[in-house]
């Protein structure tokens, strides 16, 4: 009869190639041998596991695959009680301890699903069990009956997940997703009892440029040194997030004094702009900070961490390296800043941008030995707008490239109409700086001007050469080798040290002008730009004051001995035109 079917089959399927298979042979629901061997089939793959108790609850029967996953010999399962054997997992909160399986069974109720832990073993084994319970005709309880499968790798995988989905797997801190829930927990939970929480918003000021330079496995190593500072100052008394890439959050709950979080703001700062040590290269790096406290300056999350973020621009505006708390005329400020973004990407070609020139004198002769050229925005709207303001807008908006090779070229081209031979300075932003064709750059404004590459000087801060000191040397090198010289600008704000100094190919240091303005009213001031310039003359570097306002300030200068002076009490910086007419050349 069966060989019969089977060709019978075959006939049929002349055409049909494929069907080349097996007659089919249904499994009925009567045939118990072979639903018996479909069940251990699916035993012995492991697919699965078969459990059934007694009213007692003790084993009547494991498969025999998982009684060996758990180390028992055969037949040893048999008469364990269940329910001790397995801790279920607590919904709500996995790492909460848990009553034994029992309980649960004792209920006889069905369970579905349930992650239990196996209870006489350290390592994590993690079953998902189901049950249903099983009565005789009569109604009476006489055991459960159930399945069950090992999930310990995939319950890891998922907790992984979990865990990956509420912390950044670079810093270990709390991500955005639970930062945020974190957050809007706390103010529901406060709002009706008027408890204040503080939302602080710090942003990293030139991690870019580090993570530019030094390569992005750099800018990780960079993220958790920060984050342990972080840790380490909040210490307990908040929940720290990393956003994304330099951004930072802390929730504080039950914080409002503005006293203690100012002084908070402040040493974050100090602390997070001290130098880091990455691989063997030395990173300096600010940070602002924006500070907004539920529930006066916001009651839901969107309208706090709005706050927080326009006090952060508010630091950042200022100059970066501050705190800002919120304030409501901040909106303004924030409004002023998108237009001022807006506006200053046209700003070039507009016609608004222009050097403006200020003379650096002989501090013996007074005679102009060279001019700095300081840029200019005239807005149409707002009239002028100091580079302090724009530049690093320019720099967050990623255009300060453009607008620093636009000045050079700007710069030398003005240079070369003046009547005599002064040298010029141009600004070099620490961005700008930091790019592998800035020599390139500044040969171009060279060759395009026809500028006696020794009449060029450029003025970069020490921010620019101070991460990554090997690359600063190296370009520097450059641009000796094309001829034009280089001054370390606002020198003493920053973190130099002399065994740098030495190392760089540099001419001149500017003594930073918040010196040279109470050289002659402070004692610190004073010592510090003494040491400076005997410093300076002892590397045969030449020293430049700037912010020059009083005959008695340039007096103390000179006895000093510093080369040059720059400031109002000479002349303001002015047009080109302007500078070309009045300065005596
Ligand atoms: P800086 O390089 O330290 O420039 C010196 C600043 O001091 C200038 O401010 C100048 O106008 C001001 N100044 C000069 N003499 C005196 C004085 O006697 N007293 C006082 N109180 N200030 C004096 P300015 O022009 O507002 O520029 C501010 C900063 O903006 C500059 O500081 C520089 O860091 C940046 N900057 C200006 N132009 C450029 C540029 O073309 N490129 C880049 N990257 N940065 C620029
Ligand atoms: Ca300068
Ligand atoms: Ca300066």
């Amino acid at each position: 009869m069966a060989g019969f079917f089977s060709r019978s089959v075959r006939a049929t399927a002349d055409e049909d190639a494929a069907s080349d298979e097996a007659p089919l042979r249904p499994i009925a629901a009567s045939d118990a041998i072979r639903r018996v061997e479909l069940l251990d089939s699916f035993e012995a793959a492991g697919l699965g596991w078969f459990w059934a108790t007694d009213a007692q609850g003790r084993l009547i029967y494991l498969s025999d695959n998982a009684a060996e996953k758990l180390g028992w010999s055969d037949g040893e399962a048999i008469g364990k009680p269940l329910g001790e054997l397995f801790i279920p997992e607590r919904a709500d909160d996995p790492n909460k301890p848990q009553r034994p399986l029992a309980f649960l069974l004792s209920a006889r109720n069905s369970i579905s699903q349930l992650n239990v832990r196996l209870a006489f073993t350290k390592d994590e084994v993690w079953w998902e069990i189901a049950g249903k319970p099983q009565f005789d005709d009569k109604g009476r309880f006489t055991g459960y009956r159930g399945s069950a499968k090992d999930i310990s790798t995939s319950r890891e995988s998922r907790l992984d997940a979990e865990r990956l989905a509420q912390f950044d797997p670079v810093t270990g801190l709390a991500n955005r997703h639970r930062l945020t829930t974190r957050l809007t927990e706390t103010l529901k939970a406060y709002r009706n009892s008027k408890r204040a929480c503080a939302l602080l918003t710090l942003d990293l000021d030139r991690f870019k440029q580090v993570s530019d330079t030094l390569g992005h496995q750099a800018g990780d190593e960079l993220l958790k040194q920060v984050a342990s500072r972080l840790e380490r100052i909040v210490a307990g008394a908040g929940e720290i997030g990393h956003l994304g890439s330099d951004e930072f959050q802390i929730v504080m709950p039950d914080v409002d004094d503005r006293g203690a979080l100012g002084e908070l703001g402040q040493r974050l700062i100090q602390m997070l702009s001290q130098p880091y040590s990455i691989n063997g290269a030395r990173a300096i790096i600010g940070a602002s900070i924006g500070i907004a406290i539920a529930p006066y300056d916001g009651l839901d999350t969107e309208e706090l961490v709005t706050a927080a973020d326009l006090a952060l621009y508010a630091a950042k505006g200022g100059g970066r390296g501050q705190y800002r708390f919120y304030s409501s005329d901040l909106k303004d400020g924030a409004r002023h800043r998108r237009q001022v973004e807006e506006d200053l990407r046209d700003a070039i070609s507009n016609g608004q941008i222009s050097m403006h020139y200020q003379p650096l004198v002989c501090a013996k002769t007074h005679k102009v030995e060279s001019c700095e050229a300081l840029m200019r925005w005239d807005h149409p709207e707002h009239g002028d707008i100091p580079p302090a303001v724009f530049i690093p807008v320019a720099e967050d908006m990623g255009i300060i490239r453009d607008m620093g090779e636009w000045a050079l070229n700007e710069v030398c081209r003005d240079a070369k109409q003046w009547p005599v031979d002064l040298r010029v300075a141009a600004n070099v932003s620490a961005m700008q700086f930091a790019h592998d064709d800035f020599a390139q750059t500044v040969r171009n404004a060279l060759t395009n001007s026809g500028l006696e590459p020794a009449r060029l000087e450029l003025e970069i801060t020490e921010s620019a050469v101070i991460y990554d000191v090997e690359t600063a040397i190296v370009t520097m090198s450059e641009l000796s080798a094309l001829g034009v010289s280089i001054s370390l600008d606002d020198f003493g704000t920053g973190y130099s040290s002399l065994s740098y100094l030495k190392r760089f190919p540099i001419d001149t240091i500017k003594i930073d002008k918040s010196f040279i303005g109470e050289v002659t009213t402070d004692r610190g001031s004073e010592v510090i730009a003494n040491t400076i310039i005997a410093m300076a003359h002892s590397l045969e570097l030449k020293v430049i004051a700037e912010g020059v306002e009083t005959e008695d300030q340039l007096a103390m200068l000179k006895r000093r001995g510093c080369d040059q002076a720059q400031g109002y009490l000479f002349a303001r910086p002015l047009p080109f035109q302007e500078a070309m007419q009045s300065l005596q050349f």
